[in-house]
């Protein structure tokens, strides 16, 4: 168990319960000086192991690659963060300001280990986040927020269509609405870095049975946010824009959930914490690369909560998620050095 090898180093633990079976893990190391706090960040969920062609779980090294569902995604930067806090432990004993290994859960759905983190209070003064970058520092991303839309309709015979209202022809009014205006409207957004913001609708389900005038049709929406944003804003403009669309001449009776919020994410990259990796990168790799992403992760929970916080790690964002998943274990102790490098860095 992690929270019994991080004990053994003589680490404080804390497990936090967000959900069932679903914990956060904060291991302590006090530092020399105890002013200043760095922590490092690797959630320990993983995505689904379904149509993957390799074995999920029985990790296999070839040609110096790890293979294994979260071998990338992100295992590959806890891994790495673990061998630099092992290393400094073993070379001076503590680190120079106290250091915090972190481990969330759910990054994967909706990062809520990392909003339960920052909702108890948690306010490390820096923060490295582990996501396969390919040993870049990514100091932007975009961010998510995901909604349920539901339409309401009334069940009735399917021999008298007029018997009911049906929910899913309710629906369609609303994805032609999203496909249409929506979508065309974020065409007027564009930050310098990220682009422009995205909508996408990802599932729908409707109606019981072929018979059965269907009285209610859900789909989920997901909308990828640029820095500036805000998510209540967001969310009541999509409310007022479908409460405007029309079946026929009727109103459309609907409600609208959100569902997950990963806040967007910008950091400065010519800030104190960039400085500190910035240096830790040109003395292990010989150079480094400023980059953004267009996905999202705990970084903006982090970064929105006042941390200042870059992500990097090794492995790519190609390799997570997919059905033969692994990480170059080179990159591995590539990214150990550096992190090592930036645990020296802050605070000394
Ligand atoms: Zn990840």
């Amino acid at each position: 168990m992690l929270s019994e090898l991080l004990a053994g180093w003589g680490a404080e633990i804390e497990i936090q319960e967000v959900g069932s079976g679903r914990p956060n893990l904060i291991a302590c190391f006090e530092g020399r000086s105890t002013s200043q706090s760095l922590m490092l960040e690797a959630h320990s969920d993983t995505v689904a192991v379904e149509a993957m062609s390799i074995p999920p779980f029985d990790p296999q090294i070839e040609e110096g690659k790890l293979s294994g569902r979260g071998a990338c995604d992100t295992k590959g930067s806890m891994a790495a963060m673990l061998l630099a806090i092992r290393s400094i432990l073993d070379s001076e004993g503590r680190p120079p300001s106290t250091l915090y290994f972190v481990s969330t859960c759910d990054e994967e759905l909706g990062a809520t280990g990392a909003h339960h983190l920052i909702k108890g209070g948690f306010r490390p003064n820096a923060a490295i986040v582990g996501e396969p970058t390919e040993l870049s520092i990514v100091h932007a991303t975009k961010g998510a927020l995901r909604w349920k839309v539901r339409t309401h309709g009334a069940a009735g015979h399917s021999s008298d269509p007029r018997s009911g209202v049906n929910a899913i022809y309710r629906m369609t009014r609303v994805l032609e609405l999203l496909e249409g205006t929506v979508s065309r409207s974020l065409q007027e957004k564009e930050h310098p870095l990220l682009g422009r913001p995205t909508l996408s609708v990802g599932t729908i389900h409707g109606g019981h049975q072929a018979n059965v005038i269907p009285d209610l049709c859900e789909i989920e929406v997901d909308r990828r946010v640029l820095p500036g944003e805000k998510r209540d804003l967001l969310t009541r403009e999509l409310a007022i824009e479908i409460s405007l669309a029309r079946a026929g001449n009727e109103e459309i009776a609907f409600d609208l959930e959100e569902t997950e919020w990963y806040p967007p994410f910008e950091e400065n990259p010519s800030g104190p914490l960039s400085k500190i990796l910035v240096a830790a990168c040109e003395k292990v790799l010989g150079s480094y690369s400023h980059e953004t992403a267009p996905w999202a992760s705990n970084a903006g929970v982090f970064k929105e909560a006042g941390i200042p916080c870059l992500l990097f790690g090794p492995g790519s964002i190609r390799q997570a998620h997919t059905k033969d998943e692994f990480i170059d274990l080179a990159e591995v102790v590539q990214a150990a050095r550096v992190y090592a490098e930036v645990i020296r860095g802050f605070g000394s």
